[in-house]
C-alpha cells in the first residue's frame, strides 16, 4: 500500500497513469483509440514500461472498487496492451474502503514502434535535404549535397529497380537516435532495423507540378501517421504550400511544419514568415505551436496525439542543424496512431516479377495483419471478382518477416496469381469484398477554370487507385472554383474497390478537387 501512495504523491505524468476503473465502454472505437494511444505514450515515456494505478480518480484521490469492476478494468487493459504490442508484466492488488486499488506494470517486449511520415511543400523548399540531414545526422552544404540521396532513392522506387522496398529511415534505441552513416547502404538500414525499438520512415513526395500525380499518391498511396510540411523562410507560403496542406487536412493527417533555411534570413524575416505560417494554419482551424525546445517539443508530441488540431511549428537550418535535436525529440515521443482493429487490408501500390520468387506486390497495410502463409483475398479483376491467393512471405525494409500490421510498408510473395494479372489500386483482403463500379459522394471544387457539368472525367485518387471517372449525374446543373455538391460517379475502365467514407481526390488538367464517398451503388 505504501507503494500506491508513493505513486499517488507523485502524481500522473511520465510513465504513470491513474484510472479509476475502465469498462468494456472503453474498448468503443474512438475512446479505444484514444486509451491506446496515450498507453503507447506512457511507455515510450517509461522507455518500454508504463504503470497504471487502479482505483485511484484522476487527480490522485484513493477509491478503491469493486472487485469485479477490477477484473473488467485488467481486461480492458490487456486488450489495450495488445492493441500497442506489449503486455501486462505484473498486477499487485491492496484492499482500501471494502474496495481494491492496484498497480499493474505494462512492459514492452523490445516490440518496434513505426510511424510513417509523409513530407511535402513547394519544390527546393528543402524536403530531400531535411529528410537526408535526420536520417544522416549531418548537416548539409547549402548546395544539394543530401538530397542527393534522397533523390536517387527515390528514383530507383520509382523505376521499379529493385522488389525491396526504399525508405528513408531512422531509428531509436532507448531513446537515442540510431542514424545511417550512409543511407543508400542496404545493409546499414537492415541493422537499423533490426536493432531499433522505434522506427520513423519518411516518404519524400515532389511539389513540382507535373509531380503532383506522385505527390499525391505518396500522400494517399500509404497510410501515414503524420504530414510533415516544409516551408522555406526566404520564400514563405507558397501556392503549392498551401494545396498540399489542403491535402494533408483532407487526409485527417496531424500536421507538423518546419520552417527551413532559417540561415538564409535575418531574425525579421524569420518572424514574418513564422506570422504567415501561423495565419495559413488558423484559417484552415489549425492552432500553431512554435516550438522552441525539447521540452516543448515533448509536450507538443503529447498534445498532438490528443488532438490533431495542435501543428507544431520548428524553425530549422540545415546547414547549423538548428532545430534538428527538437524534430528528434518530438518524432521520439510521437506515438503511432492507432485504430480499433479491422480485418487485414492493403491496397496494391507496385508490382513486380521477382526471378525465383514469382509475383511480388508492395503497398502499405492499411488495417489488421499479415501472416506468412496465410491465404487472402485479391482483386478486383476485371470481371469483379476477387481471388484466393497464398502468401508465401513478407518482407519489410530489407527484411524478412513474419507478420506485418498496420502501417507497415511491405512486399508480399503471392502464389496463385500472375503478375500481369494485376494492377496497381487493387486490394488484398482478409475478406472476400465486392468490387464497385459507381458511387455517390460530396465532392468540393479547388479549381476550375470554368463549369463542370454531367459528364466531366477527371482522374480520381484514392489510396493508391488513380482511375478516370464519369461524373454521371449531379444536384445542381454546374460546379465552379469553390462549390460543393453531390456527385454519382462511375470508373470509366476498371472496377475498384471503395468504400463509403473514404475521402479522395480528383484532378484533370488544372482543376482540382476533393470529395468523400457518401453511398456505394452496388
Ligand atoms: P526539395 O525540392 O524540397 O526536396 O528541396 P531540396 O532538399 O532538394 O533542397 C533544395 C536546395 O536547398 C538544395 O540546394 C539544398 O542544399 C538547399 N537547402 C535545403 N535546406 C537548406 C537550409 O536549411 N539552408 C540552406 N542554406 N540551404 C538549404
Ligand atoms: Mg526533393
Amino acid at each position: 500500500m505504501e507503494k500506491v501512495l508513493q505513486l499517488v504523491r507523485r502524481g500522473e505524468g511520465e510513465n504513470i497513469e491513474f484510472k479509476e476503473f475502465l469498462t468494456s465502454y472503453h474498448l468503443r472505437e474512438g475512446r479505444f483509440r484514444q486509451l491506446a494511444c496515450q498507453m503507447n505514450h506512457r511507455i515510450i515515456m517509461g522507455k518500454g514500461k508504463a504503470i497504471y494505478v487502479i482505483g485511484v480518480s484522476d487527480s490522485g484521490q484513493i477509491r478503491g472498487i469493486e472487485e469485479k469492476k477490477f477484473e473488467e478494468t485488467l481486461d480492458v487493459l490487456k486488450r489495450l496492451a495488445e492493441e500497442v504490442e506489449a503486455e501486462i508484466s505484473s498486477v499487485e492488488r491492496y484492499s482500501v474502503n471494502g474496495g481494491v486499488v492496484g498497480i499493474v506494470e505494462i512492459r514492452k517486449a523490445n516490440a518496434k514502434e513505426h510511424i510513417l511520415v509523409g513530407t511535402a511543400g513547394h519544390v527546393d523548399h528543402g524536403k530531400s535535404t531535411l529528410v537526408g540531414c535526420l536520417i544522416t545526422g549531418k548537416p548539409d552544404d547549402g548546395d544539394g549535397a543530401t538530397r542527393i540521396y534522397l533523390d536517387v532513392l527515390k528514383h530507383e522506387i520509382e523505376r521499379g529497380l529493385s522488389a525491396e522496398i526504399n525508405f528513408a529511415v531512422f531509428g531509436y534505441k532507448n531513446g537515442k537516435t540510431l542514424r545511417l552513416k550512409n543511407p543508400m547502404s542496404k545493409g546499414e538500414k537492415a541493422l537499423v532495423v533490426e536493432n531499433a525499438d522505434k522506427l520513423v520512415s519518411f516518404v519524400d513526395t515532389v511539389g513540382h507540378e507535373p509531380w503532383l500525380r506522385t505527390t499525391i499518391r505518396g500522400l494517399l498511396g500509404q497510410k501515414i501517421d503524420y504530414g510533415l510540411l516544409v516551408v522555406a523562410a526566404d520564400d514563405g507560403v507558397m501556392r503549392t504550400t498551401k494545396e498540399h496542406l489542403g491535402i494533408m487536412l483532407a487526409m485527417d493527417l496531424p500536421v507538423i511544419v518546419a520552417i527551413t533555411k532559417a540561415d538564409m534570413v535575418s531574425r525579421e524575416g524569420l518572424d514574418e514568415v513564422i506570422q504567415e505560417v501561423s495565419s495559413t494554419l488558423r484559417r484552415v482551424g489549425r492552432v500553431p505551436m512554435l516550438v522552441k525546445t525539447e521540452r516543448d517539443a515533448r509536450m507538443a508530441a503529447e498534445l498532438m496525439a490528443e488532438n490533431r488540431l495542435v501543428v507544431p511549428v520548428i524553425v530549422t537550418s540545415a546547414i547549423t542543424l538548428q532545430g534538428y535535436d527538437i524534430l528528434e525529440e518530438m518524432f521520439l515521443h510521437l506515438p503511432k496512431r492507432y485504430t480499433a482493429e479491422k480485418d487485414f487490408l492493403m491496397y496494391i501500390d507496385k508490382i513486380y516479377r521477382v526471378t525465383g520468387v514469382g509475383t511480388v506486390v508492395s503497398g502499405s497495410v492499411k488495417s489488421g495483419e499479415l501472416r506468412e502463409g496465410e491465404e487472402v483475398y485479391i482483386g478486383p479483376f476485371e470481371d469483379g471478382e476477387f481471388r484466393k491467393v497464398r502468401v508465401q512471405s513478407i518482407e519489410m525494409h530489407h527484411y524478412r518477416i513474419d507478420k506485418a500490421k498496420s502501417g507497415d510498408i511491405i512486399g508480399a510473395a503471392l502464389k496463385g496469381v500472375r503478375y500481369d494479372e494485376l494492377r496497381r489500386g487493387m486490394v488484398l483482403s482478409r475478406n472476400e469484398l465486392s468490387a464497385v463500379w459507381e458511387f455517390e459522394a460530396d465532392v468540393y471544387v479547388f479549381t476550375h477554370p470554368t463549369l463542370i457539368s454531367t459528364g466531366y472525367e477527371p482522374v480520381m485518387h484514392v489510396e493508391t487507385i488513380s482511375e478516370t471517372v464519369t461524373f454521371v449525374d449531379m444536384d445542381k446543373e454546374y460546379l465552379k472554383s469553390g462549390d460543393r455538391g453531390k456527385v454519382r460517379m462511375r470508373f470509366k475502365y476498371h472496377p475498384q474497390y471503395v468504400y463509403e467514407g473514404q475521402k479522395f481526390i480528383f484532378r484533370e488538367g488544372r482543376s482540382k478537387g476533393m470529395g468523400e464517398i457518401t453511398k456505394i451503388f452496388v
